[in-house]
């Protein structure tokens, strides 16, 4: 570098690149373009790799340099600091803004990422008990060299210096630091008491489907046989319900079959009610590949605009809750399109039958699709070989959802009737270990609602909440916490004081996915390892040795020394994961893909229901509120609100409208606005965008936390049928 510098080595009269210095006011990526040998490698990764487009040569010759459109800075191009550019820098001009400086080589530990569904796995570079970074690129990982923003950069939360140190016991009204013996007594205390005196549902357990594992076998196994409740809850944030009944009751089995591999070599895509750029990172490369490499069609089917949408062959952009109409037309245009004039099978012929009766004209007035564009659809979908069908919050929130995905798998199993050609069916799920959860029978359990309903009737009295705070992740925070308060014993074990931690009669501290081992299984039925990179913080403990402890206090026995023994034990239990071959090599890399369902499932197929429209005009609440998720957060933040450069970029709340709207309401972009509902109120700032149809709010998952805008109960009405008036705040 001081050769460089000072010109040494270089050849006379070589002319001197004229870089001018790039601003860059993001809070993940720097550049230093005189370090760049113009090698491409960064373009390529972000053309060929994830697809963003974000970056290409600007100028030519000697000025020729990587650069965004214009030469502006990456927060103002396409750019979503996935940070592959700058994995694949080979000389250091692209790198990690404030990345933690160490005085030794790090030590490099291989992990997964506690994020989302997709499972990156990476290796976590740590110096001094602390995370430092993080490198992808394990071989046969199935993100290879790629990451999102969140995996990158949201390792900050395990150093955060408000993790908790110690156990908690609450005296005379404050919270107080006490010993594992002191606290685990007194929650064992305290649950038996309550089992004595109310019966064992007065207890209840909550977890987040971020739990790995071995900790959600474990609390099946204490919650069935030691407490005896059925009161065991697992908060994904939807019902889950509609997942696992609308495809168990069509095709006889849930969850995926095929890897992001399958769906990377597919011909055409349909993607409906899913927004994977935000959601699924991974998923969304994935999917950019096939249409960049394998000129697949993709089929958008969402109101509101993803990324995706700009990628795609057609977008069919249904008026809010028109979905039963949009998805029956187009499986009738796909049976016309794929059956022709041939003779045709019973379920399919009345199927064709009630496409026949819709008029297009009718369709188009209710869904605003025009009805060509359903053909189009329906002709560029079944013209490829390998098919692909994607589905997700969309339609698994909507009141009436699991008839939407029974109508979805009923699509998938006539288009392989027609073609005789396996599809792939791929419902995106959202956290970390949700399918494990649904492997080990926690997404079948009670729903978070009925949890709160059945604390405020007075039947539950104590609650054990594990990894989550539902004072922030539920809607209806104030009667959550009313909920909290009458509890007459609340253990909550978790990293931080949360607000629900601030309730809690016992605070127990969780080690963080950083200290832990165990397994998570990811969108594609794949089982990694979580593998402890740093000694726990403080006198936190691993989830699994927590449970275990306060199992036995309780008389359960569990004699589990390591999260391998509860694996073999899973393993003797759930037939899916019978055939797992653990490693003896902890420190290598190992996945493995569960035995997929067997195909010969009894199907049983549905004619589509198209119900009353569910959302009706209402003059004092005329805008649906659409809730989502947010790139730069996971779920409402629990972890990556603490991420300093992940909470730097979504410090201001926003609220986003269609530009038609707000124009109507005289609300200009970043202006001060209320969202009210029935149930409460937001102040929040405007961010007015073609991307949302009129008469629409979207509200990112993040920014609900804390507020009194949703109401308490979404029984009925689904996650995706909220109703609002905004109004503009003067001053
Ligand atoms: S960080 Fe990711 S999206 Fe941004 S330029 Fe680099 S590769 Fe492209
Ligand atoms: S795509 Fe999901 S699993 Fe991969 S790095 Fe991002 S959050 Fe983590």
């Amino acid at each position: 570098q001081v050769a460089a510098d000072l010109g040494i080595g270089l050849v006379e009269f070589y002319p001197m690149p004229r870089y001018t210095g790039t601003q860059e006011v993001n809070p993940f990526l720097l550049r230093d373009l005189s370090k760049c040998i113009l090698c491409a490698k960064c373009i390529r990764a972000d053309h060929e790799l994830v697809v963003e487009g974000a970056i290409d040569y600007l100028e030519r010759g000697f000025d020729a340099r990587p650069a965004t459109l214009h030469d502006w800075p990456l927060d103002r191009s396409t750019c979503t600091f996935c940070g592959t550019c700058m994995e694949l820098c080979p000389t250091g001009a692209l790198f990690e803004r404030d990345k933690p400086r160490v005085s030794t080589s790090p030590q490099r530990i291989v992990t997964t990422c506690p994020f989302c569904a997709c499972g990156c796995a990476y290796e976590l570079e740590v110096a001094d008990n602390c995370v430092v970074g993080v490198r992808p690129g394990i071989p046969d990982s199935p993100n290879g060299v790629t990451l999102c923003v969140k995996g990158r950069f949201g390792y900050e939360y395990v150093n955060h210096p408000h993790r908790l140190q110690k156990p908690l016991l609450r005296k005379d009204g404050e919270l107080v630091a006490t010993s594992w013996e002191n606290a685990l007594t007194a929650a064992a205390t305290g649950l038996k008491d309550l089992i004595a005196q109310h019966g064992p549902d007065s207890v209840a357990i909550l977890c987040t489907p971020h739990c790995s594992n071995e900790e959600a076998f474990l609390l099946s196994l204490l919650s069935s046989r030691i407490l005896q409740t059925t009161n065991l809850c697992c908060n994904t944030g939807m019902d889950m319900g509609a997942l696992i009944d609308g495809m168990r009751e069509t095709l006889g089995w849930t969850g995926s079959r095929h890897t992001f591999h399958d769906i990377e070599g597919a011909g055409s895509l349909l993607l409906i009610g899913t927004n994977p750029p935000a959601s699924a990172p991974l998923l969304s490369y994935t999917i950019k590949r096939a249409v960049r490499n394998n000129r697949a069609h993709l089929i958008a089917i969402d109101p509101i605009e993803n990324k995706l949408c700009r990628q795609a062959s057609v977008w069919l952009r249904p008026k809010p809750a028109t979905d039963e109409m949009v998805l029956s037309s187009l499986l009738g245009a796909i049976i016309q399109e794929l059956s022709g004039k041939n003779s045709i099978p019973g379920e399919l012929k009345e199927i064709r039958r009630l496409y026949q009766q819709v008029s297009p004209e009718d369709f188009e007035k209710t869904t605003g699709i025009p009805f060509g564009h359903i053909k189009e659809a329906a002709r560029l979908f079944c013209a490829a070989e390998k098919k692909v069908i994607a589905f997700g919050n969309g339609i698994i929130q909507q009141p009436r959802g699991k008839n939407l995905v029974r109508t979805i798998c009923t699509m998938s199993c006539l288009i392989e009737q027609l073609t005789n050609r396996e599809v792939i069916l791929f419902p995106v799920l959202k956290q970390s270990n949700a399918v494990g959860c649904m492997h080990l029978g926690l997404l079948e359990t009670k729903t978070p609602e009925t949890i709160f309903q059945e604390i405020l009737a007075g039947h539950i009295k104590g609650l054990w909440i594990i990894g989550d705070d539902p004072a922030v992740n539920l809607p209806g925070a104030q009667q959550v916490l009313a909920a909290l308060d009458k509890l007459a014993l609340l253990v909550v074990a978790d990293s931080f004081l949360s607000r629900s931690a601030q309730k809690a009669h016992i605070v127990l501290p969780v080690a963080s996915f950083a200290e832990n081992a165990g397994s998570i299984t990811n969108m594609e039925n794949r089982v990694q390892f979580m593998r402890p990179a740093i000694n726990p913080v403080g006198e936190s403990l691993p989830g699994w040795v927590i449970i275990t402890q306060l199992a036995n206090m309780l008389g359960a026995g569990f004699n589990f020394g390591s999260p391998k023994e509860i694996l073999e034990n899973i393993k003797t239990q759930v037939p899916a994961y019978a055939a797992m071959v653990v490693s003896e090599n902890s420190a290598t890399y190992s996945s493995h893909l569960l035995s997929t369902p067997a195909t010969t499932a009894k199907q049983t197929l549905c004619v589509p229901q198209i119900g009353e429209p569910i959302s009706l005009p209402d003059p004092e609440y005329p805008f649906l509120l659409v809730l989502g998720s947010m790139l730069f957060q996971l779920d409402a933040g629990h972890k990556t609100a603490r991420c300093r450069r992940l909470a730097k970029i979504t410090t201001d709340e926003y609220a986003e409208l269609n530009m038609d709207d707000a124009a109507r309401m005289n609300i200009s972009d970043h202006e001060n606005i209320r969202l009210v509902s029935p149930a409460g109120e937001k102040l929040i700032k405007s961010r007015c965008t073609k991307k949302i149809p009129q008469g629409t709010v979207f509200l990112p998952l993040p920014f609900t936390r804390r507020s009194t805008l949703l109401p308490f109960s979404v029984s009925g009405s689904g996650f995706k049928n909220f109703k609002v008036r905004i109004e503009k705040v003067s001053s």
